[in-house]
C-alpha cells in the first residue's frame, strides 16, 4: 500500500524559504502514530541530501538581512511567536497529546513554555545594552578597545521528541533573537508540533528563509550538522548521537551546543516533609513517563525515613492512573513509540536479569489499549552496577536507595558520569546550600518540583552536554565575541 495515500496529515520532507517540498522518492519517510492508540495519523515525508543542501542555502542566503536588522525589529517579530502561539494553544496541545499521548496539563506546559521562551527572547531584543558594542578599558591611552557580540551565522537545530515545542522554542527563539538564521531538524516522530509552529512563525512575520525545516531521522540531521554552510550546531538529543555530533562539527571548528542525557538523583533528607519528597519523586520520575533528560530517576533516601517514604511512594504509585489524555484523572500517559516501550522493557528486563527487585509497579487504566502504555515501576535497593541505577532508561522506572549521611548521599548522587540537574528534598537551609555547592549537576532544585523559567539557563557537566541554552548564555551561545583595538 502507498502509505501516503489516505493521511490526512501529509508532512512535508522539508520547509525551504517557506515553500514546502515533498520527497523526491516515493515510499521515503515514516508513520506518525498516536501514541495512545497506536493508530497511524500521518506521514512525514523525509528530505534527501539536496534539499538539506537547498536548506542551509536558503538560510545563509537569509542571513546578512535578518542579521542587519535591529535587534528591537527581531524582538517584535518573536513576541508575535509568542502571542500566535498563545492564541493558538488549544490546537497546539491537542496535537501534542496526540502524537506523544501526553496528559492535557503536561501538553499545556509545553504550550505555556514555549509562549514564555518567545517572551523572553523578544524583551532580551528589547535590551539595547545586550546588543550594544561595549568599551573595553585598556591599560594603554593612545588606542581604544571595543567588544562586539555578533551572530553566529547559520545554526542547525536538532531536536529530540521527548519535549518538541519546547526544545524546539528554546533553540529558534535565542537564535533568532541573536541575528542567526536557521535549518531545524525535529524528531521525525513528532514533527506534527513544529510544522505548527513553523506556520506560526510564518504568521508573525518571520521573513521566508530565515527559519528552514528538513524532516526525517539520524541521517538527515547528519547530512545537515555536516553541511559547510552551517556555521553552529545546537542538539539535543542522546549522548551517543551528541558525540556524533561534536566529531562532525569538529571538521570545520562548528560552535557546538550539546543537551545530552541524564541519570539524575533526587535526595530525600531526614528532615523532609514526606508527603511533599513523595509528589517531587513522583513528578521527578515519571513525569512524560519518564522519558525526560532531567528524571530524578535515582531516588536517595535516608534511612531515618526510608520505610514510610517508600510505603508512601507505593500508595501514590499505585494511584498514578495511566491513562490516555482524554481520562479525566489522567497521570501519566504512553511512551511514545512502541520502539521506545520496547527499549525501557529491555533494560527493565536486563537490570532484573542482573538482580534488581521490583518493589512494586503502577498499574494500566482499562482505557489504555493499543497505546504505547507502560506502568510505573520502582525498584529498591538495587547493586550499584546495575543497568538500572547507572543508564539513562528513559522511560517510568525509578530506584530507591538509601543513605546515613550527608557525605554518603552526595557520594552516591554524584557517582555518574552524567551531571544534568538534581533535587533536594530538605528543610535545612545550611544543608541546602551544602548540596547545592556538592553536586555535580547544571541545576540543583532545592525542596521545589522541577521549574523551568527561561532566564535560567539550562545544561549539564559531563556527559550531559556542553554549553547552555535558555538565559542571556542562550542568546550568547549564538553570537561570537569579537574586539577590535582602534588608534
Ligand atoms: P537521539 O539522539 O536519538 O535523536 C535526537 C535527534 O538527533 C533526532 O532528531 C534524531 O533524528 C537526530 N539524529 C540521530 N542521529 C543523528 C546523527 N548521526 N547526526 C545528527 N542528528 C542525528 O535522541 P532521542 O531518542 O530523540 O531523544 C532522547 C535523548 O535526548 C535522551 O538521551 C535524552 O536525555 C536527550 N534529551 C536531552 C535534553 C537536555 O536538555 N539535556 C532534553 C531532551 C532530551
Amino acid at each position: 500500500m502507498n502509505m501516503r495515500e489516505d493521511r490526512s496529515l501529509l508532512l512535508p520532507a522539508a520547509t525551504i524559504a517557506g515553500t514546502r517540498y515533498g520527497a523526491s522518492v516515493l515510499e521515503s519517510g515514516n508513520a506518525i502514530h498516536d501514541a495512545s492508540t497506536g493508530d497511524v495519523i500521518g506521514w512525514q515525508e523525509h528530505a534527501d541530501a539536496a534539499q538539506v543542501d537547498a536548506a542551509v542555502r536558503a538560510a545563509h542566503a537569509a542571513r546578512d538581512a535578518w542579521r542587519d536588522r535591529t535587534p528591537a525589529s527581531r524582538g517584535v517579530v518573536l513576541r508575535r511567536i509568542a502571542e500566535l502561539i498563545a492564541a493558538d494553544r488549544a490546537r497546539l496541545s491537542s496535537m501534542q497529546q496526540k502524537v506523544s499521548g501526553k496528559p492535557p496539563l503536561e501538553a499545556d506546559t509545553d504550550v505555556s513554555d514555549a509562549i514564555a521562551t518567545f517572551e523572553y527572547y523578544g524583551g532580551l531584543c528589547a535590551d539595547a545594552a545586550l546588543f550594544a558594542v561595549e568599551k573595553v578599558s585598556l591599560p594603554d591611552d593612545t588606542v581604544s578597545g571595543e567588544r562586539h557580540h555578533e551572530a553566529v551565522g547559520v545554526a542547525a537545530l536538532i531536536v529530540p521528541w521527548n519535549f518538541p515545542m519546547v526544545t524546539t522554542a528554546w533553540k529558534i527563539a535565542p537564535a533568532l533573537a541573536a541575528g542567526c538564521t536557521a535549518v531545524l531538524k525535529p524528531s521525525e516522530l513528532t514533527s506534527p508540533v513544529e510544522h505548527m509552529l513553523a506556520d506560526i512563525m510564518t504568521a508573525a512575520g518571520v521573513p521566508d528563509g530565515v527559519v528552514n525545516i528538513v524532516n526525517g531521522g539520524g541521517e538527515v540531521g547528519a547530512l545537515l550538522a555536516a553541511h559547510p554552510l552551517v556555521d553552529k550546531i545546537s542538539f539535543t538529543g542522546s549522548t551517543a548521537v551528541g558525540r556524533k555530533v561534536m566529531q562532525t562539527a569538529a571538521e570545520d571548528m562548528k560552535r557546538v551546543t550539546l543537551e545530552l542525557g541524564g541519570k539524575s538523583a533526587l535526595i530525600v533528607r531526614a528532615d523532609a516533609d514526606i508527603g511533599h519528597a513523595v509528589a517531587l519523586a513522583i513528578g521527578g520520575a515519571f513525569t512524560n513517563a519518564g522519558q525526560m533528560c532531567s528524571a530524578t530517576s535515582r531516588i536517595i533516601v535516608h534511612d531515618d525515613v526510608y520505610r514510610k517514604f517508600i510505603a508512601a511512594l507505593e500508595v501514590a504509585v499505585r494511584a498514578h492512573v495511566v491513562a490516555p489524555p482524554h481520562v479525566g484523572n489522567v497521570a501519566m500517559g504512553p511512551l511514545v513509540s512502541r520502539a521506545q516501550r520496547e527499549r525501557v522493557q529491555a533494560l527493565l528486563d536486563e537490570g532484573i536479569a542482573d538482580g534488581a527487585r521490583i518493589a512494586f509497579s503502577g498499574a494500566l487504566d482499562s482505557a489504555c489499549e493499543g497505546g504505547f502504555f507502560m506502568a510505573p515501576v520502582v525498584i529498591a535497593e538495587p547493586d550499584a552496577r546495575n543497568v538500572l541505577w547507572t543508564d539513562e532508561v528513559f522511560g517510568p522506572v525509578a530506584c530507591v536507595i538509601s543513605f546515613r549521611t550527608d557525605d554518603e548521599a552526595i557520594a552516591l548522587a554524584n557517582d555518574t558520569r552524567y551531571g544534568l540537574v538534581a533535587t533536594v528534598v530538605t528543610r535545612d537551609d545550611e544543608a541546602a546550600r551544602r548540596y547545592r555547592k556538592a553536586l555535580r549537576a547544571g541545576l540543583v532544585w532545592i525542596d521545589t518540583p522541577q521549574l523551568i523559567f527561561p532566564q535560567v539557563s539550562w545544561g549539564g557537566l559531563g556527559l550531559s552536554g556542553i554549553g547552555r541554552e535558555l538565559g542571556v548564555a542562550g542568546l550568547r551561545s549564538y553570537q561570537e565575541l569579537r574586539h577590535a583595538i582602534m588608534a
